[in-house]
């Protein structure tokens, strides 16, 4: 490897290579890389779709190309509207730019229906009207080679006649298929005949009543990058032995094609690369089971944010940037493999780690009453104290909490009888209240099942904004080994926060029994009430950072990131925790 290779990944090397020779213009043309994303419009994006998205859109931008996004619309049973629109939505939240119009197959319909009658007319393609089960049969497989359908050999005019009834609504469903003629013992079985067309007599979202046949995948694929004039044609690794059906049907099409032919000038032919899938445990990249995920009531639909889908991940509170970076790093090769969930999180919280303000938040609160905050001044006096908005980053500045003689803390920061080692409140014991004042803890009070209802305190005056008091007449430095968060009872609000496990108990959702909802987590979503979260979280305060997507994220101290979800008001918050602070799911796991 050379020093300009090193970190550079294979279709990066291709594509220096082929810049370099002038492959597709001028040599050191950059401008010439093409790329697209062509997703499907029968779902939502997930993680998968969105390593697609961030390696062609990337490298268009890297290059200073174009990146276009075209919907493969070619099948008009499971493709809606709804789905067109969340894709755009998400490929444009990725960060993922297009050149010109959104682009849809169903656009070079015409032309693809002129080219497949042009290779009937040169004895390469022909009507077969057997029925698709004897279709089926005659492929025959690995070790045996395909019959040759009795239609094979039948006159182009026959094929012509039959292909325009098949586009004009005289055949049912399946009533007949248009097949490129190749090679029956082909080693390769996507080149024994391969359906061009079928018969679907259904309305398509885009293209009405006009057409009753549609192409098919392998066949429209090709067509679809030529027309675009893309230049590499990414796909993933299970088409790599569609390839040769992708070079055979542009080189049908260009057979006999030239300066002066009757057909016409030769059409422009893409390269196809294949790449890793993204691969993640403890869910599934199933469009279909991710459907029936959302069909089955399982989630609250396809922006659960338990779900991976990439309208999930938005409303989980992950960022662009930190998807974008998990599905690159996770590799562009030529070997599938299966990422750590970890990964994942760790993307996003090194990510929001650097961006989203410090914020106090108590989720299982109790009540921290300090009994001698009236010694002191006024005993309903909230004191004022700027607590640090992002250690990360010191332009973030302070804001202003307000600290008083009643505050909320955390449920279990509060033991009656606590062991050594655990080092916050308790009786007798003293913690610093961040950013407030150390308080020790003289009394509690329980009810009858010995739930503390409220903890009595006394603060020291003397460590005010949570600093160490001067050391006593002995010249002794008190210590404290904890500090909690909390929240003022007199200057907070309430708010509703989900917390969120994985939504499946398995690496390999589906592995054991055949079935991913057998491996379901019953415990993935815990939804909290009345949970008490400083004022400043009632609306966007000057200090927030501007997010790109409107999405207000920030850190509850000690608890993780959260999002403030789009079913919040003014009146009702709702947060969504993105991710725990620390991987504690990966030592619970350990333990287990
Ligand atoms: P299906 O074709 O079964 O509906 P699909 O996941 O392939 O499902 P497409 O809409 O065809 O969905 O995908 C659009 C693009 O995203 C394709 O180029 C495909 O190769 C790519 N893609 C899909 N899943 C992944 C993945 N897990 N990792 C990387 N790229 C993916
Ligand atoms: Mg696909």
């Amino acid at each position: 490897m050379t020093e300009a290779t090193i970190n550079r990944h294979f279709i990066q090397q291709i594509i220096d290579t082929d810049i370099e020779r002038g492959k597709w213009g001028a040599p050191g043309d950059r401008s010439v890389v093409t790329t697209r994303f062509p997703p499907e419009p029968n779902g939502y994006l997930h993680i998968g779709h969105a390593k697609s998205v961030c390696l062609n859109a990337g490298l268009a931008k890297e290059y200073g190309g174009r990146f276009f996004l075209r919907f493969d619309d070619t099948n008009p049973a499971k493709e809606e509207q709804e789905f067109v629109d969340s894709i755009c939505a998400d490929v444009k939240w990725l960060g993922g730019v297009w050149d010109g119009e959104v682009r849809f197959a169903s656009d070079y319909f015409d032309r693809m229906y002129t080219w497949a009658v042009e290779l009937i007319r040169k004895g390469l393609a022909y009507v077969d009207e057997q029925a698709p089960d004897l279709i089926k049969q005659q492929r025959g497989n690995l070790t045996e080679p395909g019959a040759a359908s009795p239609f094979r050999d039948r006159p182009a005019e026959e094929s012509l006649a039959q292909f325009e009834k098949m586009k004009s609504g005289g055949f049912s469903d399946g009533g007949a298929v248009l097949r490129a003629k190749i090679d029956m013992a082909s080693p390769n079985m996507n080149l024994r005949d391969p359906v061009m067309y079928r018969v679907v007599n259904k309305p398509h979202h885009r293209t009405g009543g006009r057409w009753h046949i549609y192409p098919m995948y392998d066949w429209a694929h090709g067509l679809e990058d030529s027309v675009e004039g893309i230049t590499h044609s990414l796909c993933t690794l299970e088409f790599e032995n569609h390839r040769p059906l992708y070079d055979w049907f542009i080189e049908a099409i260009n057979k006999g094609r030239g300066p002066g032919s009757e057909w016409g000038e030769r059409i422009h032919h893409a390269q196809q690369i294949e790449f890793s899938r993204f691969n993640l445990e403890y869910t599934t990249m199933s469009k279909r089971a991710l459907k029936l995920l959302v069909e089955g009531g399982h989630v609250a639909g396809w922006d659960d944010p338990r779900m991976i889908t990439v309208a999930g991940l938005r409303r989980r509170g992950y960022t662009a940037e930190s998807v974008r970076h998990a599905v690159i790093e996770a590799g562009i090769t030529k070997y599938n493999a299966l990422t750590d969930f970890t990964k994942l999180e760790n993307a996003v919280r090194d990510d929001l780690n650097r961006r989203a303000p410090r914020r106090m938040a108590v989720l299982d609160p109790v009540k921290l009453v300090i009994t001698n905050w009236g010694e002191h001044g006024d005993p309903d006096r909230l004191e004022e104290l700027p607590a640090i908005n992002n250690p990360e980053d010191e332009r973030a500045g302070t804001r202003p909490v307000k600290f008083g003689g009643e505050l909320w803390i955390e449920r279990d920061d509060f033991m009656i009888d606590p062991p050594k080692k655990f080092f916050r409140l308790g009786p007798g014991r003293e913690v610093r209240l961040r950013c407030g004042y150390w308080v020790r803890c003289h009394d509690y009070t329980a009810d009858a099942d010995g739930r503390v209802t409220e903890i009595r305190c006394t603060y020291d005056p003397q460590t005010r904004g949570g600093d160490s008091p001067p050391p006593d007449s002995d010249g002794v430095v008190r210590k404290v080994k904890g500090t909690l968060h909390w929240v003022s009872a007199a200057d907070c609000l309430d708010a509703t926060v989900r917390l969120f496990d994985r939504l499946f108990n398995d690496p390999r959702p589906g592995k054991r029994t055949g079935d991913i909802l057998d491996d379901l987590n019953p415990d993935s979503l815990t939804v909290l009430t009345g949970c008490k979260v400083e004022r400043s979280l009632g609306g966007a305060t000057p200090d927030e950072p501007a997010w790109a997507d409107g999405i207000r994220r920030v850190q509850f101290e000690r608890l993780g990131y959260f999002c403030l979800d789009r079913d919040s008001t003014p009146e009702a918050l709702v947060f969504n925790r993105t991710v725990t602070l620390k991987d504690s799911w990966a030592k619970e796991q350990a333990k287990g």
